[in-house]
């Protein structure tokens, strides 16, 4: 989960393993990724930097015990950012307390 790679099809044990995974690329790549309102069933993170293509998509399937990629955009056409509001004291105090 260092810096995932994502690929339609993908499938993750849950939504907040999606989650986790795509604040994982935001940090890791510096990118201005933020999530969509999302509802229960489904959660689009999308890239804010004008002109980024970058999007993942996923929802459950049907058994409601796996949590798989759906459709997803191209990669990062923006440049990097260097303020990131996923990097925070929790996730730096995982870093490295791991
Ligand atoms: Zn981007």
């Amino acid at each position: 989960m260092q810096d995932p790679k994502f690929v339609i099809g993908m499938e993750f044990g849950s939504d907040d393993v999606f989650r986790n995974a795509i604040r994982a690329h935001a940090v890791k790549n510096r990118r201005a990724v933020r999530f969509k309102k999302n509802d229960p069933n489904r959660i689009r993170a999308i890239c804010e930097k004008e002109g980024s293509k970058w999007f993942v998509y996923g929802s459950w399937l049907n058994d409601k015990r796996t949590f798989k990629i759906k459709s997803m955009g191209d990669e990062h056409t923006c440049a990097m950012t260097f303020t990131n509001k996923f990097v925070n004291s929790k996730m730096i105090a995982n870093k490295y307390v791991n």
